[in-house]
């Protein structure tokens, strides 16, 4: 981990990152990718120590409230926050500028900075993504290692309902051959009607690979998996997008459990609420 000084924060559509990198260390992150220029190595964050500070005046300089969205390229709640404390000044400066929040992590740390998520929640509107890949814990910890596994992720998302966050599930990446059981799809929505989460986003059955992610999965996928990287080489090749076999089938199965259990899956609808402040109180797209 190493300290920057930062120039801006806010992108123009108030999403933020504080840190650069990441330690979670999920096989298959797209945000290794060497388009993305980053000048040290993935898991050797970069702090940006001046966040609070940069976010604050950003704030201060906006004419109308609006969500200010967290964590789209490093998670928010990697161990280091916990003695950074970063994340948390940054939700104590939207709370006090009177700003909405929606951000996504895998860790249980996000509990630790619940009494700020229910103030800003109270005050404007405070949204919880959280993703979800596997309802297998052991499976779990060799593709996502050093993050709260899903049994944890899930108990998380029940204190949130509790606590009357909204939450959001993301179910992505599926990873062929690894994930992409029917068995594991029910599993994961199964959590989410548990935790009567307000929509549950799904790109396809699938996950991307490009320059920089592809060695790294590949090289992981050697470790973990032998044998694997061959045959995905010889059915993906260089292909961006990588569908799972299973793709119609676990379609199938998704669309027609979000409909029976009347979950939102639709992605528009889904950004739409994570995005907007307006609100009537609502806490889920029902
Ligand atoms: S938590 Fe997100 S940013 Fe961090 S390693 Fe995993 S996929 Fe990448």
């Amino acid at each position: 981990m190493h300290f920057i000084w930062a120039k801006s924060l806010l992108s123009s559509k108030n999403g933020m990152n504080i840190f650069r990198g990441c330690t979670h260390g999920c096989i298959y992150c797209d945000s290794r990718s060497l388009c993305y220029q980053m000048p040290h190595d993935f898991s050797d964050v970069a702090v940006k120590e001046n966040a609070a500070e940069l976010l604050d005046d950003a704030l201060s300089r906006k004419r109308r409230k609006c969500m200010i969205g967290f964590g789209s390229m490093s998670d928010p709640y990697i161990p280091a926050e916990k003695e950074l404390g970063l994340t948390r000044r940054c939700l104590e400066i939207i709370s006090r500028r009177g700003f909405g929040v929606s951000l996504i992590t895998k860790s249980d740390l996000v509990l630790r900075d619940l009494d700020l998520l229910k103030e800003i929640n109270q005050k404007a509107k405070a949204v919880v993504s959280m993703t979800l890949t596997t309802a297998d814990d052991i499976l779990c910890k060799k593709i996502e290692p050093n993050v709260c596994p899903t049994s944890r992720r899930a108990e998380v998302l029940y204190e949130l309902r509790d606590a009357g966050i909204p939450t959001v599930v993301w179910l992505c990446p599926i990873l062929p051959y690894i994930n992409d059981s029917v068995e594991n799809l029910e599993g994961i929505l199964s959590i989410c009607r548990e935790a009567r989460v307000s929509g549950v986003l799904c790109f396809g059955f699938g996950m991307t690979l490009r320059d920089g992610n592809r060695e790294y999965y590949y090289q992981m996928l050697d470790e973990l998996f032998p044998g694997l990287s061959y045959r995905y080489v010889a059915e993906f090749g260089q292909s961006y997008g990588v569908s799972s076999p299973n793709s119609r089938e676990l379609e199938a199965v998704f669309f027609m459990f979000c409909e029976d259990e009347k979950i939102e899956c639709d992605a528009d609808k889904i950004f739409s609420f994570m995005s907007e402040m307006e609100r009537d109180k609502q806490t889920t797209l029902f």
